[in-house]
């Protein structure tokens, strides 16, 4: 087993150092053959690789990827998710990383592929139940995941390398070609993965933008390079497999930004994703033109811009941005306020403005709020409550796909086309979209590439797909379940927690309190209802009644009156009773010893 982490290396081709998009490649010659991608493993036949997705399959989200060899597990990215509407109070979503800490042993390495948190929100959880012998990732989400890993605490557990476009790292017996491609955020990387099954493409997340606003090009070459090698299999992203037609450009959202500042007379509120690195980029270029500062609320969207500044993602002059205190003191023709809130989420800035609940902003008439954003798929009631609140308020509301103040970061399906046909594997995994959304893309391999069925693998978290250099197949499956974060409580909270916070919210809560001394009850039941009611309030009364009857006359005959057997037992009646009436609330029996009360 390779555990040396000195026996990784990185292998730079001068293209890593001169950007693709500003130095046109020479060209080649048959006796100096352009290689990006070196020959370092050598595949062999029968040799088995596996890959496994602990989260990331059938949703959008916490994109974890284990790829193993005999006794080596590399990893790629280590992502998390946002909780879905029915997660009462969970602020995060993480996988399950049993498999991972079965395996720990066997865990050469970490590649990440961006720094978008849904590819790096998990990495530090990850780093809590195993050792990483090394992560290596492009500047930008290095610079990102340091500042979680700090805060976590863990940075110095973490042994983190910069890479840059067209570098080759190797990873045990594996080597890894970092390939630029177009995505929402900057130092966004496809994978060609070498391994002894042959080549893995791993596509990232991405989109072919032909005029992307750092300039930076996707590497068709590479892809390409990797394709006359042969490619067993491709792993690729399927977020818009149900969208027709080409992603526009980023930089078609600059003009259309671009109207509503000529626009617009009074303050300017704009809300994207936090981590949409090139929308903040030009919102900031544009604001700057337009002689007007900003005010950036939302600590994560801050915390983005300022590093990407640092990093030289971003420029801007010193005093474009300003405090949120500051807005106030500035005529509302000279402000742009940029928020986080795009998803409707409940405490955002944005929702609370758009609610008057925040403290320093209210909504004035005539305010112009672009939501630069679609909702993530179970977001849209939310999105659609906080549009409707901004209307309410007299704002003038700009969203929407015809809009044209977003395009998606990632590809639609002629871009989803053009992957299968530059890559053409031999087998094909959809990844990184809901189920429909992984069928949709699996049709699209067979269609273009005219892959049959049998090689095209729909997978959900925790399948495990065993490739050689000439088969694929499922083979088995490793516990990938979810963790539910509560960031008021310590650790992870259990399923039972979320199934009884959703019955509260929808079936109310029934309470009954028992006290007993020796075995006789000397105080209720009392019983109390919250949110819910049967009937009328005289139906409520019978009820209530009727509950205590019940429970005095079963705790005469209960054997075992021990309160935590009774406590499970009365549950057990109170439940059945309720049940042919069609309730269904939480119950919370508490039998009190009088002589502790
Ligand atoms: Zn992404
Ligand atoms: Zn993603």
């Amino acid at each position: 087993m390779n555990r040396n982490i000195n026996q990784n290396t990185i292998i730079r081709r001068p293209e890593a150092v001169a950007p693709v998009a500003k130095v046109a490649p020479k060209s080649s010659t048959p006796t100096e053959p352009q290689c990006i991608i070196p020959d370092i493993i050598k595949p062999e036949p029968g040799a088995k690789v596996q890959v496994i997705a602990p989260g990331g399959l059938c949703e959008i989200g916490k994109n974890t990827w284990a790829i193993r060899c005999n006794d080596q597990i590399f990893l790629i990215d280590g992502g998390l998710a946002f909780p879905t509407e029915e997660m009462h109070g969970v602020d995060l979503v993480l996988p399950e990383l049993t498999y991972l800490v079965e395996n720990k042993e066997k865990i050469v390495g970490m590649i990440i592929t961006h720094g978008h948190e849904d590819h790096i929100g998990g990495v530090s959880n990850i780093l809590k139940s195993v050792d990483i012998p090394i992560i290596y990732g492009p500047p930008l989400a290095i610079g990102l995941l340091e500042g979680k890993l700090k805060e976590a605490g863990l940075l110095s557990k973490a042994n983190m390398k910069r890479v840059k476009a067209r570098e080759t790292v190797t990873l045990g017996d594996f080597a890894i070609t970092y390939v630029r491609n177009n995505h929402s955020i900057p130092d966004s990387f496809s994978l060609v993965i070498q391994t002894k099954a042959g080549i893995i493409v791993h596509s990232g997340d991405f989109k072919f933008d032909h005029t992307p606003v750092d300039g930076e090009l996707f590497d068709i070459a590479a892809l390409s390079e990797a394709s006359s090698k042969g490619v067993t299999l491709l792993i690729s992203d399927s977020t818009n497999a149900e969208r027709s037609g080409f992603t526009p450009s980023e930089k078609a959202v600059f003009a259309k930004l671009e109207d509503v500042f000529v626009r617009a007379t009074k303050r300017i509120i704009i809300t994207t994703f936090a981590s949409q690195v090139h929308r903040i980029k030009q919102i900031l270029e544009i604001a700057q033109k337009y002689g007007r500062k900003v005010a950036i609320m939302g600590r994560s969207m801050l915390n983005i811009a300022l590093v990407s500044r640092q990093l030289g993602y971003m420029q801007f002059p010193d005093g474009l941005i300003i405090r949120a205190d500051e807005v106030s003191q500035l005529p509302l023709n000279k402000v742009v306020i940029l928020t986080t809130g795009s998803q409707g989420e409940p405490l955002s800035a944005l929702t609370r403005i758009a609610n008057g609940t925040h403290k320093q902003l209210s909504i004035l008439p005539g305010d112009s709020v672009i939501i630069s954003a679609t909702p993530i798929p179970g977001n849209e009631r939310s999105v659609a409550a906080t549009i409707n609140a901004l209307f309410a308020r007299g704002a003038d509301v700009i969203y929407g796909r015809d809009s044209g103040v977003h395009v998606s970061g990632h590809c639609s399906q002629e871009e989803q086309k053009i992957m299968l046909n530059l890559v053409r594997p031999k087998f094909f995994m959809p990844a990184h979209g809901e189920y429909r959304m992984l069928v949709r893309h699996g049709k699209l391999g067979e269609e273009v590439c005219g892959l049959p069925p049998e090689n095209v693998f729909i997978m959900e978290n925790g399948d495990v797909l065993e490739v050689t250099t000439e088969t694929a197949a499922v083979v088995g499956e490793v516990p990938a379940g979810i963790i539910m974060v509560d960031s008021t409580r310590e650790g992870s909270i259990g399923k039972d927690i979320v199934q009884d916070r959703e019955k509260l919210s929808t079936q109310g809560l029934l309470n009954v309190i028992v006290t007993v001394s020796n075995g006789q009850i000397v105080a209720g039941p009392d019983v109390l209802f919250k949110g819910f009611v049967f009937g009328d309030a005289h139906e409520s009364e019978e009820m209530s009644r009727s509950i205590k009857m019940k429970v005095s006359s079963f705790w005469e005959q209960l054997t075992d009156k021990s309160p935590e057997k009774a406590e499970a037992q009365i549950k057990t009646l109170i439940k059945d009773t309720l049940k042919a009436l069609k309730q269904d609330p939480v119950i919370q029996v508490i039998i009190l010893e009088a002589s502790l009360v």
